[in-house]
């Protein structure tokens, strides 16, 4: 077969969060297992083209919309031409991806409009022979709407929904920018969204299949309380939706070769672990790398629980622990973090995106929160279990899918699942009785071990997913 996956990010080119880590690891796998995957992403104005071999593809083409001329340029990688990219100024000559220290920017419509145009002329004018286009999220969710209403091409699409929270809602003034048909496109139960307009859901309308990124995703989306405003739209078309786990590349995050941490190490070699850990307490002050380290890496922004987070720093400064905040957000949060940094002896605070930071993190930690209120599947969880680190969760999304509480467990070897510790209530008394059984389990030196080099060996690689995509795009 042979599939287009659009984008709007994807590692290591650009990242905001967990799509880009699909974006780059879900067409590997698929490629792995012997599919054509070309990928198409927005040449964004930081993108390093020569670092990462970053070529022209020999195709520019303009597109009218609305009278006004719009110029795209296709660049593709010197050495896996299967990999595309887009330029557009009003697309990719921006500071950041979506929005700035301002807030979103205003022409996102237009922007991510003229990038759905462009997947599909790049996709015609290269004579790609595609099958089925798989696009990602309220950014590349008009193309299925595209296709049907008005390229009519019989080209099979799935769109996967990575977070509900983001739609992207506008003002109807974008049918006309982008030349959008009011009668096949906003009537019905397509883009129209409480008289304004809604890619995603045009998205959830208009394609083949749905994806969410884990079965309790899938269920929860359904529902008022998850569903955003749109558990309606779901339900209606509950038909086509599916939930698929996403893995994690282990190419990347890999302990055995991870070039950002300081000693290699695996469940065989268990002790360059905990140098690991010795290394990160002397570099930022830690007293005691015989202490359980509790870590936290995430977006700082209300769904990762950071609330509760911030409501335990108090706790967490009284425990005979070391614990590691890395993250950055919402401006609140962050001047709410900045005001602690040097508060506690015993609670280091980054504020910033540093990947090299984070994987040393998880070479060195022992515990993960992940207090999410809600989490579609969650990366962190699965990342960690790579390096040993027991993920401590609520019970949500695709967290509740992927880590079974310790005390849970009957046979640890016949368990593919990953072990952690599990909260179902969404507030500070369940956390900290999730903190408090995580060092009574510590405290047990072998069985914490036992749990870590388990955790070291669970399969969360994309392999399985794959094959659940490749049935889908099949159907
Ligand atoms: P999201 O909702 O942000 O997509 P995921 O758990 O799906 O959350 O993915 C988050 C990814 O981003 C993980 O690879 C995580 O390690 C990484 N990450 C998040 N924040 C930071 C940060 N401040 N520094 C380094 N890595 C981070």
């Amino acid at each position: 077969m042979s599939i287009l996956f659009a984008a709007s990010e994807i590692f290591p080119y650009a990242k905001t969060g967990g799509l880009a880590d699909v974006g780059h690891a879900l067409p590997e796998a698929l490629r792995n297992e012997g599919e054509r995957v070309y990928s198409i992403m927005p040449l964004y104005n930081q993108i390093d083209r020569d670092k990462f071999n970053i070529v022209y593809a020999g195709l520019t083409f303009d597109y009218w919309l609305a009278g006004v001329r719009h110029q795209f340029d296709v660049f593709h990688k010197k050495d896996s031409q299967d990999e595309l990219f887009i330029y557009n100024p009003i697309l990719c000559d921006r500071l950041g991806l979506y929005y700035d220290d301002f807030g979103d920017f205003g022409d996102n419509a237009l922007r991510f409009g003229l990038f759905s145009y462009s997947i599909l002329e790049v996709m015609i004018r290269m004579k790609l022979d595609i099958h089925a286009i798989h696009v990602n999220d309220w950014q590349t969710a008009l193309v299925p709407m595209l296709i049907k209403t008005r390229y009519k091409l019989d080209i099979k699409t799935v769109l996967t929904i990575h977070n509900l929270a983001y739609q992207g809602v506008f003002g109807k003034d974008v049918m006309d920018q982008l030349e959008l048909d009011w009668d096949t496109c906003f009537k019905f139960n397509g883009l129209e969204y409480y008289d304004a307009v809604n890619f995603l859901k045009a998205g959830i309308y208009f394609s083949d299949k749905v994806t969410t990124v884990s079965s309790t995703y899938a269920q929860e989306i359904q529902t008022a309380s998850f569903g955003n405003g749109l558990d309606e739209t779901l339900r209606i078309n509950s038909y086509k939706l599916k939930g698929i786990v996403n893995g994690i590349s282990t190419e990347v995050f890999n302990p055995k070769k991870d070039e950002y941490i300081e000693k290699n190490f695996s469940f065989k070699s268990y002790k360059g672990k905990k140098k690991n850990k010795e290394l990160l307490c002397e570099e930022l002050g830690l007293v005691g790398d015989n202490k359980p380290l509790f870590i936290f890496i995430g977006r700082f922004t209300s769904q990762k629980g950071v609330d509760l987070i911030l409501d335990a720093m108090e706790l967490f400064a009284s425990y005979e622990a070391n614990f590691v905040i890395l993250g950055s957000g919402e401006d609140s949060y962050n001047n709410a973090f900045r005001s602690l940094i040097d508060r506690y002896k015993n609670i280091k605070i980054r504020i910033g995106y540093d990947e090299g930071f984070g994987r040393k993190l998880y070479a060195s930690a022992d515990y993960l929160l992940m207090p999410s209120i809600f989490e579609p599947c969650g990366l962190n969880q699965m990342i960690c279990m790579q390096y040993g680190v027991l993920p401590i969760v609520a019970k949500t999304g695709g967290l509740k899918d992927t880590v079974i509480d310790f005390t849970d467990i009957n046979n640890l070897e016949e368990l593919s699942l990953g072990v952690g510790v599990t909260f179902d209530e969404h507030n500070l008394f369940w956390f900290n009785h999730a903190i408090a059984k995580a060092l009574s389990l510590y405290a047990n030196k072998d069985k914490f071990e036992d749990i870590s080099k388990h955790n070291m060996q669970i399969d969360n690689s994309w392999k399985n997913s794959a094959h659940e995509y490749i049935n889908l795009y099949k159907k």
